[in-house]
């Protein structure tokens, strides 16, 4: 094989005490797609941003056709010919200017600016870089009027107007559509077949099947493995990226008493398979799978955020077809959402306040709110978490990211559920935090359903009675976290069962 275009070897980068990447070294070859698989928080967008000039490395090297490349910031990296679409797409944007502004703006920052006084030349530019991605956006349209997809498609027709060697894709379908997504794809297969190397960041299985012609894995920092040879190995992939130091947590399993929750026929997504669901009294059930698989989706139906597709669900026994997440609270289904940043802690209230809010109606007396009662069942939530704070008065903003987390599951435990949703109810939290709210989540299990989603898979081993696989947007495995056959559920997972598996 040709010598790789781009070459990174034994980088090292650190922040404070904490080192982030332990000595990566990866190559990537012209006219190739090489696929970076992590979990969160593996470092990969580190990786990019030391790549693209943003981040200073602390050693290793990195070669661009064979000469060094240690860019001094993204212009930098970017006239040498390494071009980057970071994960945070208004980073490759400037929202207030137009398409056609966007698209040249590069140039016209560089030599030769002349043309930044005149809109003409700036529009035929645009039109030139336009057309060569196949590119179908109204050049004179403001960036904030543009779907997200469109934004994405204008930062990479902008990086591409460089006629880049190496192009960086950071995660750049995690909120596209399918169809846009397919659109992507295909500037992708346009670029590859020009002779451009592509580094494309990504775990979501139907991503890698479309693009990689190689894939390499890392986790905690370093390459757990590199895989290139065809038919690529998925299941291997998905294996060294999230790890054999899987230990089987020391947790009985139990199974549920009567059901609590049932769903029949239930379809999530056009094209998507249906599948049924059972979760029973007392018992707690872990739904894995990667990222865009359709967890948040399912959270979100049981929660009433949105209608099913198609399907039934129960409730102890009843018709459960919540309108909102008021119809869902009022039936005892309650959701810790994922991001509690942004869609969960207020952060003007303090901690007792952000613990009550949702139930206030309950603790409060002609709509005066109980106060004495309020911290009350702060108090308890704060020995009972061990959530780290000076009174239950503290501002949630004083908190750290487990404690924060912490408030918010107490908060959603504070009042009787049926069935009790936590969408990855982990992430972002340290280990003892883990434990904590794991602890506390079987202690009080009984008496309603439980069900967890998290992409981690030791998370689930860790906290669950059985565990679902879900890929997408069906359930296509179920495990008794008792004697779990890890291979059978990594396949799962990849979205390639074994074979005579069921
Ligand atoms: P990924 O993109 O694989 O999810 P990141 O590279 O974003 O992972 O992050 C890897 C780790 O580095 C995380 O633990 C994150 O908290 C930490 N990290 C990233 N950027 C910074 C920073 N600027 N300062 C401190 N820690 C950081
Ligand atoms: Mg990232």
């Amino acid at each position: 094989m040709a010598d790789p275009v781009f070459r990174i070897a034994d980088l090292k980068k650190s922040f404070g005490p904490t080192q982030v990447l332990g000595g990566v070294s990866l190559e990537l070859h012209a006219g190739e797609a090489t696929v970076l698989m992590g979990a969160n928080g593996a470092g990969k967008s580190t990786l990019v941003r030391i790549v693209s000039g943003v981040y200073d490395r602390d050693g290793g090297t990195i070669t661009l056709d064979g000469k060094d490349f240690a860019p001094s910031s993204p212009a930098d990296a970017i006239r040498a010919g390494v071009v980057t679409v970071h994960q945070n797409i208004n980073d490759g944007v400037v929202v207030a200017l137009d398409v056609a502004t966007n698209l040249t703006l590069d140039r016209l920052n560089g030599k030769g600016a002349k043309l930044f006084f005149n809109p003409r030349a700036v529009h035929r530019q645009a039109r030139e870089v336009a057309a060569r991605m196949g590119l179908d956006v109204d050049l004179s349209a403001e960036i904030s009027d543009l779907s997200l997809a469109d934004r994405q498609m204008v930062a990479i027709a902008r990086a591409m107007a460089h006629e880049p060697k190496v192009l960086i894709l950071d995660e750049p379908t995690s909120s596209l559509s399918s169809a846009e997504a397919n659109r992507l794809f295909e500037v992708v297969d346009r670029l590859r077949e020009r002779g451009v190397a592509i580094l494309y960041i990504s775990h979501r299985m139907s991503d890698i099947r479309r693009l990689a012609d190689r894939i390499v894995s890392l986790r905690d920092g370093r390459i757990t493995g590199t895989f290139d040879t065809k038919p690529l190995d998925y299941e291997g992939a998905v294996n060294a990226m999230l790890g054999q130091t899987m230990h089987r947590a020391e947790i009985s399993a139990r199974d549920g008493a009567h059901t609590v929750f049932s769903a029949e026929g239930l379809r999530l997504a056009e094209h998507a398979k249906p599948f049924s669901l059972k979760l029973g009294d007392g018992e707690i059930v872990a739904i894995t799978g990667l990222v865009g698989v359709g967890k948040t989706a399912l959270a979100e139906t049981l929660f009433g955020v949105r209608a099913p597709l198609a399907g039934t669900m129960s409730l102890n026994g009843k018709a459960y077809a919540p309108d909102s997440t008021a119809d869902a609270i009022a039936a005892g289904v309650f959701l810790v959402a994922k991001d509690r940043a942004e869609s969960g802690i207020v952060k003007d209230f303090n901690l007792y306040e952000n613990l009550s809010m949702p139930f206030l109606d309950r603790l409060s007396t002609l709509g005066v709110a109980r106060r004495g009662e309020e911290r009350a069942v702060a108090r308890n939530a704060i020995s009972d978490l061990k959530i780290v704070c000076r009174s239950e008065r503290d501002d949630m903003a004083t908190l750290s990211g487990g404690n924060q987390q912490k408030v918010m599951v107490a908060r959603w435990m504070s009042q009787p559920a049926n069935l009790f949703i936590l969408d990855e109810p982990f992430q972002g939290v340290d280990i003892a935090a883990r434990r904590d709210i794991a602890n506390k989540l079987r202690a009080s299990a009984e008496g309603r359903a439980t069900l967890v989603f998290v992409t981690e898979l030791d998370e689930a081993l860790e906290t669950a009675d059985r565990i679902l696989v879900m890929s997408e947007h069906t359930i296509v495995g179920e495990h008794r976290n008792a004697e779990v056959d890890i291979d059978r559920l990594l396949a799962e997972i990849a979205g390639q069962p074994l074979k005579g598996a069921a």
